[in-house]
C-alpha cells in the first residue's frame, strides 16, 4: 500500500510486470517481515496492511514466472497446491478453527498490487459475502 492511498489505488498504480518485486527482498530477508511459516517451497508472513485480525501472505519462494495466477502453467500445479496446503497449515497454527478466507487477487480488476503470486489468509473475524 502506498502512503495516503487506499489498497485499490495502490493496486491500480501497480505495474503488472514479470520482474522482481518487494517479495523477493522479503524472501532473501533483505527487508524485515514477520514470518509465521516457512518450508522449502513457501514463505508466509504477516501482511503489512492487515484487513483482519489475522492477515497472512503466502508466497512461493521461487517465482518461476508466477507473477499472477493467470500466468500459471502446467509446471506450476505442484507450487499452487503447496500454497493452498500451507494456507491450511498456517490457519491451524493461527487457531482459525471456526473458519477463514483465502483470497488470490489477479491483475488490475482483481486489485493485485504485488506481481509475485500471493495467497491471502484472512481470519479472526466474521467475513462477509459477497466480497468487495
Ligand atoms: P496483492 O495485492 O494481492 O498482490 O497482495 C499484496 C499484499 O502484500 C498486500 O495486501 C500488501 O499489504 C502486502 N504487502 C506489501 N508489501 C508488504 C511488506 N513489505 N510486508 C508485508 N506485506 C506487504
Amino acid at each position: 500500500a502506498t502512503h495516503m492511498a487506499g489498497e485499490k489505488e495502490a493496486a491500480l498504480a501497480a505495474e503488472p510486470i514479470d520482474g522482481p518485486t518487494i517479495f523477493d527482498k522479503i524472501i532473501r530477508k533483505e527487508i524485515p517481515s514477520q514470518v509465521v511459516y516457512e518450508d522449502q517451497k513457501v514463505l508466509a508472513f504477516r501482511d503489512i496492511s492487515p484487513q483482519a485480525p489475522v492477515h497472512i501472505i503466502i508466497i512461493p519462494k521461487v517465482k518461476d514466472g508466477l507473477s499472477r495466477l493467470s500466468k500459471a502453467e502446467e509446471r506450476h500445479v505442484e507450487a499452487l497446491g503447496s500454497l493452498l496446503y500451507a494456507a491450511k497449515v498456517v490457519a491451524k497454527q493461527e487457531g482459525l478453527d471456526d473458519g477463514f478466507r483465502i483470497v488470490i487477487n489477479d491483475g488490475p480488476k482483481g486489485c493485485q498490487s504485488v506481481y509475485h503470486l500471493d495467497v491471502h489468509l484472512l481470519g479472526g473475524r466474521q467475513m462477509n459475502w459477497p466480497p468487495g
